[in-house]
């Protein structure tokens, strides 16, 4: 059999009611193209856009293009002059065509194949892999993420976990972003995210989700920050409210991390060579101590010798570890109440800080023991770190929404349209 273009089209994408009528291979200003003109299927009426059922002729509209799939690599471009029909319940209206949608001048199909290739490569490697402009791309992952939004299931969100995130350059309110995680077991996602971090956005958010999903909430994971805890306890009162632990380790973290900057600029003014031991320590510092391992190990407990303050500081934040491996509730508040003490008597201002934020949020804290084995420590901080990924790409993205949909895009697991048709890639 001679293979023609057109029984492959036909095989991959078939449309009741429509026609090949001619494919051309042309190159207009030197550059080669495909171009597939469309036509109506002879005696088959147009069918009304609204509600798809087939109704009388009116008239026709002048000639529209629309991006196809590339074959072979040649920019492939449909032609059609769509009919105006005239349905009883909705006039006259533009007739339905299957790879269409709206007024945008790409198929339905090369929509769907620029949305899958823009989660694997930026948005910018993209359009030119495939010879379109960048807001070719942007509009047509808009689309997709858009369908996967109105047709995505919230049934089964037991657990969820509220966090803020940095992004651009800004420190001001502007700078961050609210997002809401389902954390459980079976479905990590990010679920709805929105610009700073006030009660508002948090309430907008939640709102976004509707009064059955949150009222199915048996846990919620957050971070200190008072504007969350105080919306939380209001909106989601019936779930056990949890601080995570990566929230904690980092509280910690920054803190130690103060001591040794201090520290290390006093040391370094006095002209004192203690200022040396301090050198190149911090991600040493930071790490959980069972994970330093060989020369950095041996680094570490020659500073541990000395008498620094940051050795101090350390000591503490590695004592705090143990808090995690409490089996029963009594045991963990007792741990906390101990280490509490501790910190406040180390006349180290910034561990005397955390442990005065541990203080008042102890209830909070202990909900960790309380959730134990339902809630993960680790979901939180992979999805932010997944976040990470596609915001530091983002000063591509120019704008807030084109990043809210990137997100949605690759973390929030998405229904996918046309999942019975043929798949270009
Ligand atoms: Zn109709």
């Amino acid at each position: 059999m001679q293979l023609e273009v057109k029984t492959v089209l036909n095989r991959i994408q078939h449309f009741v009611g429509f026609v090949c009528q001619d494919i051309r291979l042309r190159s207009p200003r030197g550059k080669l193209c495909i171009e597939v003109t469309l036509e109506p299927h002879q005696g088959m009426a147009g069918k009304c856009s609204a509600c798809q059922r087939p109704a009388p002729g009116y008239d026709r509209l002048p000639e529209r293009w629309w991006l196809f799939v590339p074959l072979w690599g040649i920019v492939t471009w449909f032609r059609y002059a769509p009919r105006r029909v005239e349905c009883a319940q909705h006039g006259v209206v533009v007739e339905h065509m299957p790879w269409n949608e709206g007024k945008r001048p790409i198929t339905v199909a090369m929509m769907g194949f620029l949305a899958r290739w823009a989660r694997r490569l930026s948005w910018r490697e993209t359009a030119r892999a495939f010879h379109t402009r960048w807001e070719c791309v942007y509009r047509s992952v808009e689309w997709f993420v858009q369908w996967g939004l109105a047709h995505r299931k919230l049934e089964g969100v037991r657990s969820i976990g509220v966090d803020e995130i940095h992004w651009g350059k800004s420190k001001r309110a502007d700078g961050f972003l609210t997002v809401i995680y389902q954390i459980d077991g079976h479905c990590r996602r990010l679920l709805w995210v929105g610009k700073r971090r006030t009660q508002a956005t948090l309430r907008r958010g939640l709102a976004a989700l509707g009064t059955e999903v949150i009222q199915g909430l048996r846990f919620v994971c957050s971070d200190m920050w008072r504007p969350y805890l105080n919306v939380l306890a209001a909106k989601v009162s019936h779930a056990l409210h949890v601080l995570d632990r990566f929230h904690i380790t980092w509280q910690l973290n920054q803190a130690l991390d103060e001591v040794r900057r201090a520290e290390s600029s006093r040391l370094r003014a006095a002209g004192r060579a203690q200022a040396e031991q301090l050198k190149g320590l911090r991600w040493k510092l930071l790490r959980r101590s069972s994970r330093v391992l060989g020369r950095a190990r041996d680094q570490l407990r020659r500073l541990l010798r000395t008498k620094l303050v940051t050795a101090r500081a350390w000591a503490l934040k590695d004592l705090f570890e143990h808090f995690w491996t409490y089996q029963s509730l009594w045991g963990a508040r007792r741990f906390l109440e101990f280490w509490t003490w501790r910190a406040l008597r180390s006349r180290i201002g910034p561990m005397q800080r955390v442990a005065r934020t541990l203080r008042s949020h102890q209830g909070l804290i202990l909900n960790w023991f309380r959730a134990k084995g339902e809630v993960s420590s680790g979901a939180v901080e992979g999805l932010n770190n997944k976040i990470r990924v596609v915001t530091r790409r983002s000063y591509g993205f120019r704008t807030y929404a084109a990043m809210e949909i990137a997100l949605y895009h690759t973390l929030g697991r998405l229904p996918e349209p046309g999942e019975a048709t043929h798949r270009f890639c």
